[in-house]
């Protein structure tokens, strides 16, 4: 694939460079009260590209002070937000403090001279239906918001003073600093952290590229000490030195008009300081001579294999309207016929492959090949290099084609032109990035539209992926024990060689492959983009179109987005798919090969905008396609008559085989909060093969085997089915019927009894009941719990009772177990919903014992009952009507649409209308309905209480030698013990111990009901 983006939380904007205004007019004469002096330039809604279906207004303002500013006004939208962006990250961290600038995002949510309360900002957001979050990358500190649209100014005042005046307690700090090392401590075991990490460590160590972000205790706390520094200090210092007004970005979405949040945003954003910063850039590469030409051998925590190769390349963000690496990015990535991929995959050596540019930081980026690695392609690398090099020496000789360009050209231009609404928050956040680097007429558009043809350019950079230019990791368990460095943050083991100069001039002079050429003219680029006729019967939700024995409809036409886009998905029963882990792994392995087999002709389907899918699960596979409409059914065609006539490749099936039981071990080594929400799947539900028992009967699966279940499947089905979007309802039943013929002519599918479409249920735990279920992690340092306090069957009204209790405990928990107790980095508490049953759930990653922190959450839980019962009427109905913003918030999306549908469909429980239904149910709800449903179901004296506890406990060794490590463990230790008495005095629980012995005992809840009456909905067809 084209390779876009990487890690999430430090991800770095795929574009950074700062260009200065053009053609900017004053317009000052629009505004009314804001004060001139204050603003510096002024670009005015016309004056802005934007996308032709965009309603929304934008102005953008440079302030006096430096600061840019970009408003959105929209007068429909159900929430406002903000975002700012800083052009500072953590490449500026202190050298002898690395995580200053990431410890500095946290600090800033916790207090303000103007509003000393720690929690003062997230308890304001949600209790008026917001959310927030921030993020540090190498460059950029960026913090963001929304809330319910009365509210943006409180919220605005709120978050200015995050700039202007910061508090920095010394308590905070103090505590803070437990949350950045437990942040920290979660990620060390995974690999993707620890091979970023080490990509930056292997760097010109006097490089600022070399640093390490994140941050611990042993750096921000324990050694900084040693070195004389006092953190809080340097945390001021920090902030004063690089928090300048004009190296800040900000957007604000309102529904307010633009005079209107132009007056709201000026006079509070005038105040911040501008020192006149120069934007930081770094003019040298991180990887000098030194580090070029290097291959580095890596052990992973997991058993992945991968090969990755990185060329310098010079930053490329100037040249963003030919974007030159995105073209190469194109070619390089591509799946199609005669792509690199394709003939690597053919060879047996590879799955799947990445390739693109990345983003270093202003100055400087990477241009990178990234494949994992079957058994035998491990033994291929220089092969695998040799091969990247033909291809890109094919590049050479063919040289850039403008019809590529074009297509690539097209193809963003068609995006831009129909792209979705954004989400405010995701929306203000992303522009806020872009601002700082382009022309701000050109913010909405710069990452979309190519407009110069400019070969030279994309020879420039086809000219630096030389041999003599690259560096090499590869990533594999093989290397265990046969490494001799370790890396300082993460400790990943790994061994460094300098590449022998008679492998780079074999790969000077490796010529050309036949195998290798350009890509095909891509057929599926749509150009019919025409609404369809309007039915002339509208429904505001899904109707029941078709229901035969054998299969039902379910259709929608758009009415809202008015976007030429489909989607449709059909589930396709069958009891066979999940009959005991033999038949599960064969539903796995036939689902993956078959889309293992169909890469390469789906590749150009999905560049052009349109996507299928295809996964197995409990029920049988399931099977979807979205995107343009305009091809959309030629692609399901396609797609389902090489389903009916699919043959393995008994290459291939060896392959993946072997891959799919990697991912089956690898599960162990899953973050322990991820181990305690599946084990509590496994207690909870009436049937799930674990990842033991599947893994055991992998070995039973043969070729044969697998030859004859893929018929078999296909026997007998059902079939459940929805279509959403611009199409009609003739268009969307004959997709249905498409697919029924389909499977009927070519597999004699025949339908499936109504007996035999059964539903998993949920175990029914009894009243009163207290279980605990434990289990080991031997992979990472924290220990993890889930509690589940099971609540009943899902119902509008306890589905309003619970979501507003969840509602009321959020941020009082988050403050609580987290900002104050510091138990760990992730505190989440809300609502576990599985085979229409649901409840509360409670989930904290510590690096104390699970028994300790379910003391601490008992002991909050307990807290709450004071709170409901003080709560004034007022602060309720805040509650109340924060949800229902919540909950009455617009899909902006037609995916997350077509998602809501699909989930009620999923489900059987046909509640389409959902949020309109239970917001008004919610409207009746009284302050003593929820205190009597926490007296009922959650109190610890309740009559139908049902919790059963998941305890992951750590039992990974203790890294020894780490001052830091070993600090950390031993203070964790007396921690525990010291507080083992204030964790109260917890009920005596029923250990489960044999998960099939407890399920025997136990009852199931009945399924939910539809909440429509389908007889009458059949009776409508
Ligand atoms: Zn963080």
């Amino acid at each position: 694939m084209l390779f876009r983006n990487f890690l999430t939380v430090f991800a770095s904007k795929r574009l950074t460079k700062l260009v200065t205004f053009t053609s900017v007019i004053p317009r000052y004469q629009a505004m009314s009260t804001v004060n001139q002096a204050q603003i510096k330039h002024c670009l005015s809604n016309d004056e802005i590209v934007k996308s032709e279906g965009d309603d929304r207004e934008y102005r953008a303002l440079e302030l006096t002070n430096g600061m840019r500013v970009f408003l959105i006004s929209d007068p429909n939208t159900d929430k406002s937000s903000a975002a700012m962006d800083v052009y500072v990250g953590h490449m500026k961290d202190p050298k002898d403090i690395p995580g200053l600038a990431h410890f500095c995002e946290h600090m800033l949510f916790l207090g303000t001279k103007k509003y000393p309360e720690e929690n003062e900002y997230t308890k304001f957001l949600n209790e008026h239906a917001g959310a927030s979050n921030a993020f540090t990358s190498n460059e950029h500190t960026n913090y963001f918001f929304d809330v319910g649209p009365e509210y943006l100014n409180g919220a605005l005042d709120r978050f200015a003073q995050f700039f202007l005046e910061p508090l920095f307690t010394a308590t905070a700090t103090e505590r803070e600093i437990n949350a950045v090392n437990s942040e920290n401590d979660k990620n060390l075991q995974n690999d993707s952290w620890r091979i970023y990490q080490l990509e930056k460590s292997l760097s010109n160590p006097s490089h600022d590229y070399n640093k390490f972000g994140t941050g611990n205790k042993h750096t921000l706390e324990t050694r900084s000490k040693q070195l004389g520094y006092d953190v809080r200090e340097e945390l001021l210092k920090f902030h004063d030195q690089y928090y300048s007004a004009n190296l800040m970005s900000l957007t604000i979405l309102g529904k307010e008009n633009l005079d209107q949040l132009s007056e709201m945003v000026v006079p509070l954003f005038s105040g911040v300081d501008n020192l006149d910063l120069s934007i930081p850039e770094w003019t040298e590469h991180p990887y000098g001579p030194e580090q070029l030409g290097n291959m580095c051998y890596v052990t992973p925590v997991k058993d992945i294999r991968n090969l990755n190769i990185t060329w310098s390349i010079p930053d490329l963000h100037n040249y963003y309207k030919t974007n030159p690496g995105h073209y190469l990015g194109h070619l390089i990535g591509h799946e199609g016929k005669g792509s690199l991929l394709s003939e690597l995959k053919a060879r047996g050596w590879v799955n799947t492959l990445a390739g693109g540019q990345q983003a270093g930081a202003r100055g400087f980026m990477f241009f990178i090949v990234n494949v994992d690695l079957t058994e035998e392609g491990l033994e291929h690398v220089d092969d695998i290099i040799t091969l990247t090099y033909q291809y890109l020496n094919m590049l050479k000789n063919e040289g850039p084609r403008e019809w590529i360009f074009k297509e690539c050209a097209d193809l963003g231009r068609m995006q831009f032109r129909f792209k979705d609404k954004e989400r405010p928050r995701s929306y203000t956040s992303a522009i806020s990035g872009i601002l700082q680097d382009y022309p701000m007429n050109e913010v909405l558009c710069a990452h979309y539209l190519q407009t110069d043809y400019k070969p030279e350019l994309i020879t420039m950079v086809l000219d630096k992926l030389l041999p003599s230019k690259m560096r090499v990791s590869v990533i594999a368990k093989k290397f265990e024990g046969q490494t001799d460095k370790k890396e300082e943050w993460y400790g990943t083991d790994y061994n460094i060689k300098k590449i022998p100069d008679e492998k780079i001039k074999m790969w000077e002079t490796c010529g050309v492959s036949d195998k290798l050429s350009l890509p095909e003219i891509n057929e599926f680029i749509p150009t019919n983009f025409e609404l369809v006729p309007r039915e002339t019967e509208q429904s505001s939700v899904p109707r029941m179109i078709k229901d035969s024995g054998m299969a039902r409809l379910w259709f929608k036409q758009d009415n809202t987005f008015k976007l030429p886009k489909a989607f449709a998905n059909f589930e396709l029963t069958s009891p066979l798919a999940y009959l005991d882990p033999l038949h599960a792994n064969m539903a796995v392995m036939f689902v993956q090969l078959f889309k293992d087999a169909l890469n390469e002709y789906a590749y150009n389907a999905e560049i052009a905008g349109l996507k299928y899918n295809f996964n197995s699960t409990a029920y049988g596979v399931a099977l979807s396609v979205k995107g343009y409409n305009d091809k959309l059914d030629v692609l399901l065609m396609r797609v389902l008559e090489k389903m009916v006539t699919f043959e393995i490749d008994p290459k291939r099936y060896d392959i993946i085989k072997e891959l799919y039981g990697r991912s089956l071990r690898n599960f162990d080594a899953e973050q322990p909060h991820q181990h305690a929400v599946y084990f509590t799947n496994v207690v909870m539900s009436e049937q799930l093969w674990t990842q033991e028992e599947l893994l055991d009967s992998l070995q039973e699966v043969s070729l044969e085997k697998l030859k004859l279940f893929i018929p078999q499947l296909f026997s007998k089905m059902y079939i459940e089915g929805l279509v959403y979007g611009n199409v009609t309802r003739k268009s969307s039943l004959a997709m249905c019927e498409m697919l029924e013929g389909i499977l009927r002519e070519k597999v004699g599918t025949r339908e499936l009894l109504p007996s035999q479409r059964r539903r998993l249920r949920e175990i029914q735990l009894p009243d009163g009941c207290y279980y605990v279920y434990q289990k080991t992690n031997g992979v990472h340092k924290s220990s993890s719990i889930e509690i589940y306090y099971q609540v009943g069957q899902q119902k509008t009204n306890t589905n309003m009772l619970l979501e507003l209790f969840v509602q009321i405990i959020s941020e009082p928990c988050f403050n609580v177990l987290r900002t104050k107790e510091q138990l760990g980095y992730i505190v989440f508490s809300g609502i576990r919903r599985q085979s229409g049953v649901q409840g509360l759930r409670v989930i904290v990653q510590s690096d104390k014992p699970p028994q300790y922190v379910e003391g601490r959450i008992e002991a909050f839980l307990d807290s709450m009952k004071e709170t409901l019962k003080d709560m004034k009427e007022e602060e309720f109905q805040k509650h109340v009507s924060a949800l229902s913003i919540k909950r009455l918030e617009k899909p902006k999306k037609m995916s997350t649409e077509y998602a809501n549908y699909t989930s009620e469909i999923v489900s059987q429980q046909y509640n389409f209308d959902r949020d309109n239904v239970e917001v008004s149910f919610l409207k009746t709800v009284t302050k003593d309905d929820l205190f009597n449903f926490y007296q009922d179901n959650i109190a610890e004296s309740a009559p139908r209480r049902h919790k059963l506890s998941v305890h992951i406990l750590s039992t990974a060794p203790k890294p020894q030698g780490d001052g830091d490590a070993t600090d950390t463990a031993a203070a964790t230790d007396t921690t525990a013990a010291d507080n083992s008495e204030e964790a109260g005095t917890l009920l005596q629980p029923t250990i489960v111990e044999d998960v099939n012995a407890f399920k025997r005992d136990m009852g199931l809840f009945p399924l939910a009901k539809p909440y429509i009456d389908l007889q009458k909905a059949l009776s409508k067809l």
